[in-house]
């Protein structure tokens, strides 16, 4: 009987085979089914409906999270356990929306909702995102973003101890440039920014020696810990700035120096 032949035949190749688990695999429940039944249940409850997405940008959006949540599992289950086991993990969940809503739709095509929704959920990718995500904000003139994704970058971004006088982010790197708007900032603004001369006239109270190296060298670092002399530049610390003192500067410091102090000799 050949029907019963072929049953064996399929059978026996199927047991050959070293992947045993193809055989039980078709018995888990496939995410990518069930998704289309849950859709507008999992949308809606995770509100998420006001990002106005088509529907298969919905499925793309969520997909991945969606089938983490319904597991490898042999019934199918609830709407409910999937949502609830979605919302366990809410932050991390939107924080992973954002970032894929960002693949599905290009940022100058965005409603105002859905950019909104990538400034409110991005977090650590700022890193990447903050310079796009600025310029697209001031296109739009959303100054209430802008502030959002401010603070945004102050917890996740890269934090300079200078702050830039054009975007006012905390976003000057030791290039001189910003990093969020690309603006240029001169050494007479930095030093403006960082009000140099009493800087240096406070930190010579603290550290005569290291004041007195950094007159007569001309330069200091500054960075988070502050005014380091050229002999104790900042190890550790990933933003540091070399300034360079003018000779007026030097002139007022020294006379600083040599006023509240011993004359040098
Ligand atoms: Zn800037």
């Amino acid at each position: 009987m050949p029907r019963k032949k072929k049953t064996e035949e399929s059978q026996q190749s199927a047991d050959k085979k070293p992947k045993k688990k193809l055989s039980s695999k078709e018995k888990y429940v496939d995410p990518n089914v069930i998704i289309d039944e849950y859709l507008d249940e999992v949308i809606n409850s995770l509100g998420l409906a006001y990002l106005n997405l088509e529907r298969e940008e919905f499925k793309e959006l969520i997909k991945e999270p969606f089938a983490a949540a319904v597991g490898e599992v042999k019934t199918k289950p609830k709407a409910r356990t999937i949502i609830n086991r979605l919302q366990a993990n809410r932050d991390s969940l939107m924080e992973f929306l954002a970032l894929k809503l960002l693949r599905i739709k290009d940022l100058d095509k965005m409603t105002d909702e859905q950019l909104e929704f990538v400034v409110y959920n991005i977090k650590s990718a700022i890193k990447d995102l903050g310079p796009r995500l600025y310029e697209e904000l001031v296109k739009r003139n959303r100054q209430d973003l802008i502030d959002f994704l401010r603070s945004t970058w102050a917890t996740y971004g890269i934090n300079s101890p200078i702050e830039c006088p054009r975007c006012k982010f905390n976003a000057i790197m030791p290039d001189l440039s910003c990093y969020i708007c690309k603006y240029i900032i001169s050494m007479k603004q930095l030093k403006e920014e960082i009000h140099v001369i009493d800087l240096l006239i406070d930190y010579s109270k603290v550290d005569p020696e290291g004041f007195k190296e950094i007159i007569s060298s001309g330069y200091f670092y500054y960075s988070w810990s502050g005014v380091s002399p050229p002999s104790k530049m900042p190890k550790n610390d990933p933003l540091v700035f070399e300034i360079v003192l003018n000779k007026d500067e030097k002139e007022k410091l020294k006379s600083y120096y040599n006023v509240g102090n011993t004359p040098p000799h």
